[in-house]
């Protein structure tokens, strides 16, 4: 199929399909359900059921799956076919509306966090009809929810469904105020932006901490990385193009609307970004997206990474997660039209984001965090761990006009001229970019810049709904209960400006000045995942998340075990990996360097020709040198692994010591490891080099 147009979606149970295939009254009722936010029909689910069915057999398919996100940050799935035995000794293809609805497995080997204890393994998958079903290799998908027997969330979607409803219902008490009488619900918008590595299968699956970890554990910097800035947006090679084509294909037939691509600029980095949907959807195609992108590199020798910082020295992999608010009639709620300072409902949403970013800064930062990511927040690189908010000059200006004497025009952006009369002229933005900001605005939208690239988006936008959802309910209650809603108005934006400015910070986000600024600015700076996840526990949290139905106290308390637990888990992994590498692996190199160092001074001395040899006696006593430091530096790496196993404090107390003793230890072997890679001669060295892995596409 070459037309774009019949591809896209072909593989989708999608609205077409069912206004096409579902008799009328089903038709209408689950579009209720999907557009309106309605209690689902049961009845409606066996017409449902029957008709997906027989598309999907259409398709090819012989089995469906409950396709779920439980809390590894990936999907899950079990396969069940549809066939069903008849007495005759034969089958029929069957699929119920309560196979549709309900599924049940066995909930005891993911991550529950102690919520659900091993001799209650029953989980439940529940269909979530707003994100639609599809066909993929012989299976039906069918996006579920995952629920434990007692009701308690075990996954990422039913808590973004959740803050979904959450964040809708206190938007829609903020538009009736402003006289709004058609819109029924609010919806969160997302679009991620995937930043990914390609990598030769041949090389990859010479080193172990790639296939172990995702990360390159060793590895000194090639002679060349990303200062010539040549490979940002420079033409494709291709081999990725060829990668990329038939990457878009696979997508665009599961709806997934993959729009741009380019390179990124490390080398071998690249990006790609759909067009926007609703979170739930959006949440859903990002996970087809990953997983799509690791089978198709396979397919062309290519491994695709998507740790976040799978090598040191050139910059890692996020998540550009663009979000909005729309109305179900389609009003963008973070447009600011021509004149935002006329735009009064809008500066009322974004004081409401501005004020829930401050407050929840470290819930926020929180959303982001995970092990991978670590190397890049608060590490030397970008983004910083501080959460700040680029405004641009426009509104900026607009806030300064809120405290200073009132509203009164919006700065424009004017016309740009190029100096060359055949070009044409250019309507210039109101603001210019800042690449380095974590929360910018970006025209119409926010874009959290400081995501995971391997982890689901769910966490980030349940977090943004659920804080922005709080302070529009504060809003709201305010609001609703003013003698005049003008001046109320102008009080609330006041309030936002004076006590929450310090948030806004249009700078470069890198420079070392804004960590000495934001301190003095009282902003949280959090180093690592394991202070991050205390956030989850924080009683101001808690509050808001049992406020708005989005967790549970348990639920939060399971999330924050099962954070640090995960966090332990990839350390260990690591640090195994590392000394794998460096025992069996590195040291054998290094000594047969060292021997044959040796052997030269012998042979030619034996010869008993008077030639120098101290080039060679000089770069033996320096690696032997290095190799038994790096000897002790294993020992050291050992000692660390064997306290942590013994230790019987919190989880917590666990976590911090891999992060602040074993994760350190780590560091100082890798150090010496890529010192001597340095000066190990090339045929020597057990694995392929960063210049291998990264220009050897
Ligand atoms: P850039 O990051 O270069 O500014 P775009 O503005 O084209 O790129 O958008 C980046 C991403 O933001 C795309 O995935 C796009 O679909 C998404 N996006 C655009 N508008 C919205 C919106 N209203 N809500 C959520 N995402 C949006
Ligand atoms: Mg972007």
């Amino acid at each position: 199929m070459s037309n774009i147009t019949e591809l896209f979606g072909s593989n989708v149970f999608n609205d077409a399909v069912m206004k096409e295939r579902l008799p009328k009254a089903t038709y209408k009722s689950i579009k209720k359900t999907i557009d309106e936010g309605l209690a689902l029909d049961p009845n409606v689910a066996e017409v449902v059921a029957n008709v997906m069915k027989e598309w999907a057999i259409e398709k090819g398919a012989t089995h469906y799956t409950h396709w779920f996100q439980p809390m590894t940050g990936i999907t899950a799935e079990k396969h069940d076919s549809f066939i069903s035995p008849t007495s005759d000794g034969k089958v029929i293809m069957e699929f119920s509306g309560k196979e549709l609805i309900k599924g049940e497995p066995d909930a005891s080997s993911f991550p529950s966090g102690g919520l659900r204890a091993t001799f209650e393994a029953r989980g439940y998958t529940a269909w979530d009809c707003t994100s639609p079903a599809f066909y993929k290799e012989g299976i039906l998908y069918i996006p579920t929810a995952f629920c434990s027997y007692t009701g308690e969330a075990l996954d990422s979607k039913t808590p973004l469904l959740r803050s979904m409803q959450a964040l809708s219902k206190q938007a829609v008490r903020i538009l009736k105020l402003f006289g709004n009488t058609t819109s029924s619900m609010v919806i969160t918008t997302v679009g991620p932006e995937q930043e990914y590595f390609l990598v030769d299968k041949k090389l990859y699956d010479q080193r172990k901490d790639l296939i172990y970890t995702g990360r390159t554990l060793f590895g000194a910097p090639a002679p060349k990385g990303q200062e010539l800035e040549d490979q940002y947006f420079g033409s494709l090679k291709e081999r990725i193009q060829t990668f990329m084509k038939e990457f878009n294909e696979e997508c665009w037939k599961l709806g997934v609307a993959a729009k741009t691509q380019h390179n990124e600029v490390a080398p071998a980095q690249h990006e790609i970004a759909p067009i926007f949907s609703t979170t739930n959807i959006a949440t859903d195609h990002n996970q087809i997206v990953m997983d799509t992108l690791k089978k198709v590199a396979l397919r062309h020798g290519l491994v695709c990474l998507l740790h976040e910082k799978p090598f040191a020295g050139v910059n890692g992999s996020g998540k550009h997660n663009n979000w909005s608010m729309s109305t179900n009639d389609g009003m963008n709620l973070l447009e600011p039209g021509k004149t935002p300072h006329e735009n009064v409902q809008f500066l009322v949403f974004l004081c409401a984001i501005i004020k829930a970013v401050d407050e929840y800064a470290e819930l926020l930062r929180c959303s982001a965090a995970n092990p991978g990511n670590d190397h890049r927040l608060g590490a030397n690189e970008a983004p910083p761990a501080i959460i700040s908010i680029f405004l641009g000059d426009q509104l900026t200006d607009i806030l300064h006009q809120i405290t200073n004497g009132g509203l009164k025009s919006s700065k424009q952006g004017g016309e740009l001229t190029i100096g060359v009369t055949t070009l044409p002229a250019l309507p210039k933005d109101t603001t210019d970019r800042n690449r380095t900001s974590p929360f910018a605005f970006t025209g119409n939208k926010f874009e959290f810049r400081m995501v995971a690239s391997s982890a689901s988006i769910a966490r980030p936008n349940y977090t943004l709904n659920t804080i922005v959802a709080e302070i529009l309910s504060q809003f709201a209650d305010k609001l609703e209960k003013a003698s005049d809603f003008n001046t109320e108005v102008q009080k609330i934006m006041k309030e936002i400006v004076t006590n929450h400015s310090r948030i806004i910070f249009n700078g470069n986000n890198y420079s070392e000045e804004w960590l000495v600024e934001a301190e003095k600015r009282g902003l949280p700076n959090i180093k690592s995942t394991v202070e991050a996840s205390k956030a989850l526990i924080d009683e101001k949290n808690v509050r808001i998340f049992e406020k708005h139905g989005v967790f549970t106290r348990a639920e939060l308390e399971s999330r924050f075990e099962i954070a640090l637990e995960n966090y332990i888990k990839v350390v260990n992994i690591e640090a195994q990996t590392m000394l794998d590498m460096a025992k069996r692996d590195i040291i054998p190199a290094v000594i047969n360097y060292t021997s044959d160092l040796a052997d030269s001074i012998n042979t030619i001395k034996a010869t008993g020709i008077s030639a120098d040899t101290s080039v060679q006696a000089e770069l033996l006593s320096k690696t032997s040198g290095l190799l038994a430091a790096f000897s002790k530096g294993i020992v050291t790496l050992e000692a660390s692994l064997e306290k942590a196993d013994s230790m019987h404090g919190s989880t917590y107390d666990h976590a911090y010591f891999f992060r602040y003793d074993t994760f350190m230890k780590m560091g100082d072997l890798r150090k010496i490891a890529d010192e001597m890679e340095t000066i190990t001669g090339s045929d020597y060295w057990p694995m392929p080099v960063y210049g291998d892995l990264l220009f050897r596409v």
